[in-house]
């Protein structure tokens, strides 16, 4: 033990002598603030200041070197929410020489990314804003691995999902409270600061009416890579291996038979399905399915990730426990419930997330249309929806609007009144809107031999010309099938073949099955043509066009 102590005070001189001589060392990857992530060596922390510090000596580096921008608005955005003004970071300067006046560092040698989460107290925001943004950072920088050290800056305690964060790295995640332990000044010896946003796909409302994101850029894919991982972290196996492969078609549809069963997923303090009873005995009639109940007050988060891993269907009021929709196999439904004079269409935070491409599940919204049916609670407090505190006329407006308009994040106080209403769900309305939306649910044989493997650029594209008349042409244009398609199985190939005049704003596009083609009609003589080629897979997987061929008739 004296040998690794001894070991360790050696590392200490070295660091210490390394920070003294060449300061803290920044590069950053990203145009603006909002997509930048930052590496340091070197960056310290004074718990007193409750700041980062950067030293400066001759050999340190800060890329970007943004002068007094780096103040407008910030260096980076410490959470995964854009822009958002309470998640900037920034750090102090100081010349190295100060070190010599300051209380000695303790030096962090675990490799730590420093974050701020946006809303440790709920799951979807748990899920949306930190966990998969975490776990897609960690994947981007190969030191970010298993052994890695979390830091949240947000200044929150643990909160109530913080085994979840705990599954993101071998090493128990450090609060910003705790920094202060580690005594006046701590130096990371290397970390990384800021998170991915690639991962995420809805935005909460701040600036604009909350809806997806402008620029999805996630796909299923990533989403089930990332649940998998989380499941086997918290040990837990999908109930029912419908993906597996081998076993006849048949054998998978009499296994899914025996063991499909729905979900309920109830809230117990607010939002509440007044019969929920009711419900499941109308969902286990109607589709001749056992029905299982699961709420976050009642399981463990891993048991209920176990239960809905293996269901057909998930049915929950709006909220964020619908986040777990992330762990439904492929092929199941989604349907989520929306209180009297809540509007479906404008809060789509897990219609987006079912409906990302090949995460491959069926999204239903029924919605209270009966007032008489629903159970507000004006005197409640009011960010659980309360609205006695508002002017007589305001609440008398309120409680006549049959349709919360469109508004921004956070402290609406109609939106709040309404979507913590109680709802008692008229049956026959719940079942109709149900069976409709199964009409449409795409069997997931057809959905899956989608491949998502792009054509490759059509190869040696070529044009012969000849003029018939003074008024006729042929054009005539030929090409090789992409490089990658000798090796693909595709059910369908066609060729898109644009032509442009010389000079014009317009062009003429065809699909074709074979890989020539000679034009005669609209082809003038003594013309100059654009002539662009690509290959199509099964309909809607595109290739990028080949180089533009110049054909002269
Ligand atoms: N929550 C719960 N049961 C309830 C009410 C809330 O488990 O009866 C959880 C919910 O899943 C979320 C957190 O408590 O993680 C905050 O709920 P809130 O209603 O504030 O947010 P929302 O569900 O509307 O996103």
């Amino acid at each position: 033990q004296s040998q690794e102590l001894s070991q360790a005070r050696i590392d200490y001189h070295v660091a210490l002598q390394d920070l003294q001589d060449h300061g803290t060392r920044m590069v950053c990857t990203g145009k603006m603030h909002t997509d930048r992530i930052c590496r340091f060596d070197y960056l310290c922390y004074s718990s007193e200041a409750e700041e980062f510090v950067f030293f400066h000596s001759n050999s340190s580096v800060m890329l970007p070197n943004l002068g007094s921008r780096r103040f407008q608005p910030a260096l980076l955005d410490l959470s995964s929410v854009e822009d958002h003004n309470t998640q900037y970071f920034n750090f102090l300067e100081l010349p190295a020489a100060a070190l010599k006046f300051m209380p000695k560092p303790v030096f962090v040698p675990d490799v730590t990314l420093i974050l701020n989460r946006f809303n440790p107290d709920n799951l979807m925001h748990v899920f949306h804003d930190d966990l998969l943004p975490v776990f897609y950072t960690m994947k981007q920088y190969s030191d970010l691995d298993d052994e890695a050290r979390l830091v949240f800056m947000e200044g929150w305690s643990e909160g109530p999902h913080f085994d979840l964060y705990r599954l993101l790295s071998s090493k128990q995640p450090l609060l910003k409270e705790q920094l202060r332990n580690f005594g006046k000044l701590m130096c990371f010896t290397k970390s990384y600061v800021g998170l991915s946003k690639m991962t995420t796909w809805y935005q909460y409302g701040f600036v604009q009416p909350q809806g997806p994101k402008a620029n999805i850029l996630v796909s299923g894919n990533e989403i089930r890579q990332f649940a998998r991982a989380l499941m086997e972290k918290m040990n837990t196996t999908r109930a029912e291996e419908a993906e597996k492969d081998g076993g006849s078609a048949e054998d998978e549809k009499e296994k899914e038979k025996k063991d499909d069963y729905i979900v309920v997923f109830s809230r117990s303090t607010t939002r509440l399905i007044l019969n929920e009873a009711e419900l499941i005995m109308a969902l286990a009639q109607e589709f001749q399915m056992r029905v299982v109940t699961v709420s976050l007050e009642e399981q463990s988060f891993s048991s209920i990730v176990q239960v809905i891993s293996g269901t057909a269907m998930l049915v929950s009021m709006h909220g964020a426990q619908l986040i777990t929709s992330l762990f439904l196999p492929r092929g199941a439904t989604v349907m989520e419930l929306f209180p009297f004079a809540v509007n479906p269409e404008q809060y789509t935070p897990y219609k987006t997330l079912a409906s990302l491409p090949g995460m491959d599940l069926h999204y239903i919204s029924w919605r209270n249309t009966k007032e008489e049916n629903t159970i507000t609670h004006p005197d409640r407090p009011w960010e659980q929806g309360g609205i006695v505190h508002l002017e007589k006329e305001e609440q008398q407006r309120i409680l006549a609007s049959k349709d919360v308009p469109r508004h921004l994040c956070c402290r609406n106080p109609e939106w709040l009144f309404r979507i913590y209403q109680d709802t008692l769900v008229d049956i026959p309305s719940f079942l109709e809107v149900l069976k409709e939306g199964m009409k449409t649910k795409p069997s997931l044989k057809k959905s899956k031999p989608a491949s998502t493997v792009h054509p490759g650029r059509v190869r040696e594209p070529q044009c012969q010309t000849s003029v018939q008349t003074t008024n006729e042409a042929k054009l005539t244009v030929s090409w090789q099938i992409p490089w990658n398609l000798k090796y693909l199985k595709v059910r369908e190939v066609k060729y898109e073949v644009w032509i442009q005049e010389q000079g014009e704003n317009t062009y003429m596009p065809y699909i074709l099955p074979q890989q020539n083609y000679t034009f005669s009609e609209n082809i003038k003589p003594f013309t100059t043509y654009l002539v662009w080629v690509r290959c199509i897979f099964n309909k809607n997987l595109l290739g990028p066009f080949a180089d533009v061929l110049m054909c002269r008739t």
